[in-house]
């Protein structure tokens, strides 16, 4: 797949929280069909900037396009339609549902009340656990989702992601908190769903596997990009030495 410039994209993208500019004018074009990290500092940005592209706050001012198409400021099911889906930083399950309940709900949260009355489309079903093979819970499909580990529950988020069959794929930290070999099956994933046509952006803080796994990387500070590039180039820039170093 080629790099194409109709991939997500933000134009001067600002959001304020009081006098706290948490994203400031920040311009970014993310390859589309390649896997994109998002790095930077604690605090310079990445959670907002997310939450402005995924509808979950409003930007101030700037634009978000996607596939040539302005969504800015649209509700969260709208840029789910769109055919971007996310997942959180803390991993957002029903911890008292089963697994599978969970994976049917997947980005519609208003089949909810139809899980609730007992109602299940066959075809969903068969779906959720095709899904959950792929991620390699299915062995846990009738547990609660509160008592799978930490790592799993990940895998069970994206799996409720992919039941969106979202073209584009926003993972905040996929790999926070879970243990090494859950790691290595998150990033084995990621790199084939990328392989099948499935875009990436992953906000993550850790660098070997940002390094490892993605194409082309953003390096926000202070709420705008200070470098990007190939991990190669990125990891070279003294900017991002000085951002993380503070130097
Ligand atoms: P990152 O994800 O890179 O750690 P964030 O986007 O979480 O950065 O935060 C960027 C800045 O915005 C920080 O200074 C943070 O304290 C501030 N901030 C983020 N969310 C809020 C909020 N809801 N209310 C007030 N300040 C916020």
């Amino acid at each position: 797949m080629t790099t194409a410039p109709h991939g997500l994209a933000t134009v001067e993208l600002t959001k304020s929280f009081g006098g706290v500019r948490a994203v400031d004018r920040a311009s970014v074009s993310f390859h589309h069909g390649k896997i994109n990290a998002l790095i930077g500092p604690n605090g310079s940005g990445k959670t907002t900037f997310f939450n402005c592209v995924t509808g979950m706050i409003k930007p101030d001012s700037g634009t978000v396009t996607y596939r040539e198409r302005d969504i800015t400021g649209r509700p969260p099911h709208r840029i789910a339609r769109a055919g971007i889906g996310r997942s959180f930083q803390l991993c957002r399950v029903f911890p008292r549902m089963t697994v599978l309940d969970n994976v049917l709900v997947g980005v519609r949260r208003n089949r909810l009340r139809d899980l609730i009355a007992g109602a299940r489309q066959p075809d969903e079903v068969e779906k959720a656990r095709e899904l959950l093979v792929r991620v390699g819970i299915d062995h846990l499909e009738n547990a609660e989702a509160g008592n799978l580990s930490y790592g799993q529950q990940k895998l069970l988020e994206l799996a409720g992601v992919l039941m969106g069959d979202p073209e584009t794929i926003m993972l905040d930290e996929p790999a926070g908190g879970v243990n090494p070999a859950l790691i290595g099956r998150i990033g084995t994933l990621i790199r084939e769903l990328n392989a099948e046509g499935r875009t990436f952006l992953v906000v993550e803080h850790n660098m070997d596997m940002v390094m490892s796994l993605s194409d082309h990387v953003v390096v926000f500070d202070r709420g705008r990009p200070i470098a990007e590039g190939p991990p190669s180039v990125v990891r070279a820039d003294p900017r991002v030495l000085e951002a993380y170093l503070g130097i």
